[in-house]
Parts: structure tokens; sequence; C-alpha cells
């Protein structure tokens, strides 16, 4: 059974506050920026213990749900995100390009599909998709889908009437992250707002998609942020299914090419964190696992991370190859995770 019932009074009610002893696989979907702290900093083990134990209640505890990523439109992108190698207004270095064929698309959804992935993504770097484009989307999206794999796309900001074309033609799933904290976000993005990010998410609900939404660990922000950010994505009116945390990697050229590293410890909190606010949502190691050991990796999937990115690239940037993660999943007796109805 699911322990989520009157979430806004569960730490307390339950004496999670005040270290008394709880149930196992207790996770909390509504909780203030007060409460996730105390669970964030309450000792490394017990953060563990008590995330790997909501996973257990939740998720094959030994299962990876894997997706693949392509970038279906590369660079030139006219938003200033920070972290991005794509911005044209970062001399980055990558050259641009356009929109890909759908033939090409299918073919690498096939090899895909082929090597194992249960969903397929397609990202373009844009800040919104142009009304000229939704046709080629569209047919993106119903050939992914006719190949029998769940569909993603992260376009940008969406309108209402983009979110029901795409939903329409059974888009599964929109990207969308928030990145960091509504407090941090302008220091990383100033062409477009946090309550932008918010707007292009209500209208991928309404629209009746499922939601994949993160952040960026590793750009300066503080542990309040991240923990701010988690309590957003847990608190929206539905969490998001997917919640991909990402590692910054430097591009040489953006204005985080000089970020300072992450804690690798202070990484498996947050991901424990995510797992226990969003106890049933997939939650996804996604960039920077390059940057991570496998000893890292072990510990974020059993703070309860059940989701990653294969393929040697994602987007733009490196990503271990499909060999490195079979052998991986081997060490840790991992297996992919085979997605049911509904998920
Ligand atoms: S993250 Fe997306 S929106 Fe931002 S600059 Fe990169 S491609 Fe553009």
């Amino acid at each position: 059974m699911l322990r989520n019932e009157n979430r806004a009074d569960f730490p307390v009610e339950k004496g999670i506050l005040a270290g008394e002893p709880q149930d196992e696989g207790v996770g909390i979907e509504r909780c203030s920026v007060a409460d996730a702290k105390i669970i964030y900093n309450s000792p490394f083990n017990d953060l563990l213990f008590r995330a790997q134990s909501v996973h257990r209640e939740n998720f094959d505890p030994n299962a990876v749900q894997i997706s693949r990523l392509l970038s279906i439109k590369t660079g030139g992108c006219a938003e200033d995100c920070g972290y991005c190698s794509q911005s044209a207004r970062s001399p980055t270095g990558l050259k641009a390009s356009r929109l890909i064929m759908v033939e090409k698309v299918l073919a690498e959804a096939s090899k895909a599909k082929a090597e194992g992935a249960s969903r397929y993504c397609m990202g373009a770097a844009w800040r919104s998709p142009k009304d000229r484009d939704m046709e080629t989307l569209v047919a993106m999206v119903e050939g992914v889908k006719a190949l029998g794999l769940e569909t993603c796309m992260t376009l940008g900001m969406l309108s209402p009437e983009q979110a029901g074309t795409l939903a329409g033609a059974g888009l599964d799933y929109y990207n969308h992250n928030i990145d960091t904290s509504e407090e941090f976000y302008p220091q990383v993005i100033t062409t477009r707002t946090f309550a932008d990010r918010l707007d292009t998410l209500a209208n991928v609900r309404d629209a009746g998609m499922k939601v994949c939404a993160g952040g960026i660990l590793g750009m300066g922000e503080t542990t309040d942020d991240r923990i701010s950010m988690l309590v957003t994505l847990s608190n929206l009116p539905e969490p998001p299914e997917s919640v991909p945390i990402n590692m910054l990697i430097p591009i040489p050229g953006s204005r985080l090419a000089n970020a300072e590293p992450v804690d690798p410890i202070e990484f498996v909190r947050t991901i424990a964190l995510a797992r226990i606010l969003m106890p049933r949502s997939h939650v996804r190691l996604s960039a920077g696992r390059t940057q991570m050991s496998d000893e890292m990796q072990a510990l974020c999937f059993f703070a309860g991370a059940n989701s990653i990115f294969a393929g040697d690239t994602l987007l733009t940037a490196d990503n271990p190859g499909e060999d490195y993660d079979t052998a991986l999943f081997r060490r840790l007796g991992l297996k992919p995770m085979d997605l049911g109805p509904g998920e």
C-alpha cells in the first residue's frame, strides 16, 4: 500500500521530524521547504535507508528504465541558458543545424529499440517550436510510436495549442526542466522566467501528456536551491512522472564553464530527497554520468534513481556508452525495466 495520504501533515504526525522511529517506505508528496531540509540533512545512512524503503514500496528496486535521446535540431538557440552548449549567445563553437528529416529519426529510433531502449526522447534547441514545424514533429511522434516505443520530446516552451497537437499525435511525455530554484533561476537564464516554465508544464499536463521535469546541480546554486527545486516539482498539482537530475558538464565558452563541481555526497542526498518527495516518479540520472564514479552511480541507484539515458551522446554531451552501462548493470545486478501499461 502506498502511504502518502495526508501528505501536508505527514512529517510531524508521524514523528519524522522529531527523530522518532518511522515506518519504512515513508514517502511524502506534499512538503514544505523547511520539512524537506530536515529530511535532506538527516544522517546519510538514515536518509538512504528511508529513500531505499520508499523506492521498494513503489518500484522493483533492481530495475532501471532506459531512455535514448536524439538531438533533432542542434545549436543556434536564441535562449541564454548559462549551462548550455547550444545557446547562440555563448561562444561554445557548436555548429548549428536545422531540424532533421523524419526518416533519420525513425532509423535512429529503430536502432535504439533494438539496443533495449523503451523510451525515445527527441530534443530541439528552440525557445519554442514554430507552427511551421509542427507537422514534421507530429510525423516524428507517430513514426516512433509505431515502432512500439514510448515517446518524449523537449522543444522549449509550448502554447496550449501546440501541446494539444503533440498530445493528439500520441506524444507520451514532454520534457521541460525547471532547472533550479525560483530564487536562483535568474542567475542562470534571463530570456524567460521561472513562471514561463511552470506555464508550459501546466499546458503539457492540461493536454493530457505525462510530465518530465527536473534540474541541474552544480551551477553555483546552494543546497537550499536544490531542495527548493525539488519541493516545487513535488508540489505541482501532479508531480512529474519523470524527474531528470543532471550534474552540470561545464562547457567551455558557456557562462558556467568554471562552475565548481558538485560534492558527490550532496548529489546522492539530492537523489534521495527526490525519491522521498516523489515516491512514484522515475528519478533519472541524466547528464554528467561520465563524471561520476561507478560507486557514485551505485549510491544514486540505491538512493532511488531508476532511469538513465543510454547511448554515447546526450544531445551534444558525452554519455557512458552501451557497453559501459551493460557492464555496470551486471556488476550491480540491475536490469532494464519493462514498462507496463501506463508506465
Ligand atoms: S537549454 Fe534549451 S532553451 Fe536553453 S539555450 Fe540550450 S537549447 Fe536553448
